[in-house]
Parts: C-alpha cells; sequence; structure tokens
C-alpha cells in the first residue's frame, strides 16, 4: 500500500499531495513544523510537541487551522491508516497561499496549510551510537538571537542548511553553531551536551530550540541524581569534556567522540551519555499516547 499523507483535513496518496506555488510556505519559509517520533504505537510528548507548534505558531501571528485536540487525532490517525508502529512523523503549518509579496495578511486566516507526514527513518546508522559521531564546527554563525527566535521551529531553515552545507564540505554529518559572539547555541538539528567532571551541561535555552528530548535528557538527569546546569559553553570546553553527545526527535541520543579534530575524552561514548541513552530509551517504551 502507498502511504497516504494528510493534507488539509483529508488523507491523499503521497504521490498525489499538491500544495500551492503561491504557498508562503514554500515562496518565504513561512510556516512552522514538528518533527514527533512513535515508538512501538506510543506516540512520545505528543502533547508537548503540539504546544510548541502552536506557540511557533503564536510567535509568527500564524493562527493553526484547527485545535491541539484534532491535531494530535489527525497525527494518530495518520499513523494508525499508514499502519507505522515505529515512526517519524512531520507535521508542517504554512501560511498558505498569499500573492507575491511578503504581507502574511494576504494569505486569508485560517487557510493556512497542514500536512501530516508519517514514515520510517533512521537518522544515523547503528555504528555512530556505538562508535560516536565525529563532528565539526560549522564557519556559519547562528542568527543572532535579536533577529531570528531561535525558539520558534520554522520553515525558515536557510541559516541551519548553510551551517549543514559547511559540515557537509568536512565531511561530517553534523556542525555545531556558534552564536555571533562565539559562544556554543546547538547544532543544524540536535541540541548538545557535555559532560565534566561528572556534571552536565547544556548551553542556555534561550540561544537555541528548546528542544523536547533535552528536555526529557534534562528530567532524567534530575531522576539519576547526576547535576545539571544550563551554561554558556564555549567551543574550547567541548574540546576538553569528557563526553559529549547530541540530541534531537530524529537522532535520540547520539554520543559524539571527536570535535574539529580533538578527540572527546576516551574517544568513545561515555559512561553517562550510555546511561542516559538507556533511560531515554525506556522512557519513550513506556510514556506516550497510546494508538
Ligand atoms: C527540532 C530541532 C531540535 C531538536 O528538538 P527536539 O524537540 O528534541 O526534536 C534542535 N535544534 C533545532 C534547530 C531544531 O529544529
Amino acid at each position: 500500500m502507498s502511504r497516504k499523507v494528510y493534507l488539509n483535513g483529508r488523507f491523499v496518496d503521497k504521490d498525489k499531495a499538491k500544495i500551492s506555488i503561491f504557498d508562503h510556505g514554500l515562496l518565504y519559509g513561512d510556516g512552522v513544523f514538528e518533527g514527533i517520533r512513535a515508538y512501538d504505537r506510543l506516540v512520545f510528548k505528543l502533547g508537548e510537541h503540539i504546544d510548541r507548534l502552536k506557540r511557533s505558531g503564536d510567535a509568527i501571528m500564524l493562527k493553526m487551522p484547527m485545535s491541539k485536540r484534532a491535531l494530535k487525532k489527525a497525527v494518530i490517525d495518520t499513523l494508525k491508516l499508514n499502519r507505522l508502529d515505529n515512526a517519524y512523523v512531520r507535521l508542517v503549518v504554512t501560511r498558505g497561499p498569499g500573492d507575491l509579496g511578503l504581507d502574511p495578511r494576504k494569505c486569508k486566516s485560517g487557510s493556512g496549510t497542514i500536512f501530516i507526514i508519517a514514515d520510517r527513518i533512521a537518522l544515523y546508522p547503528k555504528k555512530f551510537y556505538e562508535n560516536g559521531l565525529k563532528i565539526v564546527t560549522a564557519k556559519t554563525r547562528k542568527n543572532y538571537i535579536g533577529a531570528i527566535n531561535p525558539n520558534i521551529k520554522s520553515l525558515n531553515y536557510l541559516n541551519n542548511i548553510l551551517a549543514k552545507i559547511d559540515g557537509i564540505k568536512k565531511n561530517s554529518p553534523e556542525a555545531i553553531m556558534l552564536t555571533y559572539d562565539g559562544y556554543v547555541s546547538e547544532c543544524t538539528g540536535d541540541n548538545i551536551f557535555i559532560v565534566k567532571r561528572g556534571r552536565l551541561f547544556t548551553p542556555p535555552r534561550t540561544i537555541s530550540l528548546k528542544g523536547i528530548t533535552q528536555g526529557a535528557v534534562i528530567a532524567i538527569a534530575s531522576r539519576e541524581k547526576i547535576p545539571f546546569k544550563e551554561k554558556n559553553i564555549r567551543l574550547g570546553d567541548i574540546y576538553k569534556a569528557d563526553e559529549c553527545f547530541l540530541t534531537g526527535t530524529a537522532a535520540k541520543i547520539i554520543p559524539v567522540t571527536k570535535v574539529d579534530n580533538h578527540t572527546i575524552g576516551a574517544g568513545k561514548p561515555g559512561a553517562i551519555t550510555r546511561r542516559l541513552l538507556l533511560a531515554y530509551q525506556e522512557l519513550t517504551r513506556r510514556d506516550g499516547v497510546r494508538y
């Protein structure tokens, strides 16, 4: 059976799903999205994802085309219809079709485009989880937070794409992005953590997207009595860290063993990273919305 996607209130064949070339999501990256995962018929943190989608929309004055409850149902219906037990879900809401100008008021209010794609993905091969990623720092700086608030999960991803290209040129699967003033913010699609002398750190959650996976890791650390702090981190702190790992819905928790040719710790996934990874896997197996 060919995959069906949800598009503006209907399910259509994935090859037949079409949107207008006047859609401001396409013309200007004017829209918001979420990446959500389901593990053995449990949608992980569905409520948090829908809340963040709504907040992202509010921040750009984009009204959700339906209630939170209806959004959750649409995600679950998409998973059910495609008979997916384990899946990655992409939920996108755009400003909808307008004219060629920027003015969002030209896109009829409440006529935003909404679509939901559910499919299987494995972002990184298994060996990366066992051996760790080797990543680099992007030459491209992160958008200044006074220009674009990093807590809006928007379709406007050019900053991240430029950083991703920097990484690709150096054969790196992810890339660390620094703020204009040289602090570590996050990677192109993942948050970053370091461990130093048994303590866990992540950059202030105001200079990067507040990741839902990142939030789950912070909650696990608190439960497991692993000292944790949000802190300004410099690249040198990463080079000298005992452990480093990335988090994101698609990547889950992935160890990093090399950054810009500096070996992190012992050059293999660290003990705290592995502990957090196991606890996270455990959490995704029992916590979620069942369908
Ligand atoms: C989505 C995203 C993340 C990860 O957030 P999760 O909620 O854990 O999936 C991190 N950084 C950026 C830039 C993102 O877009």
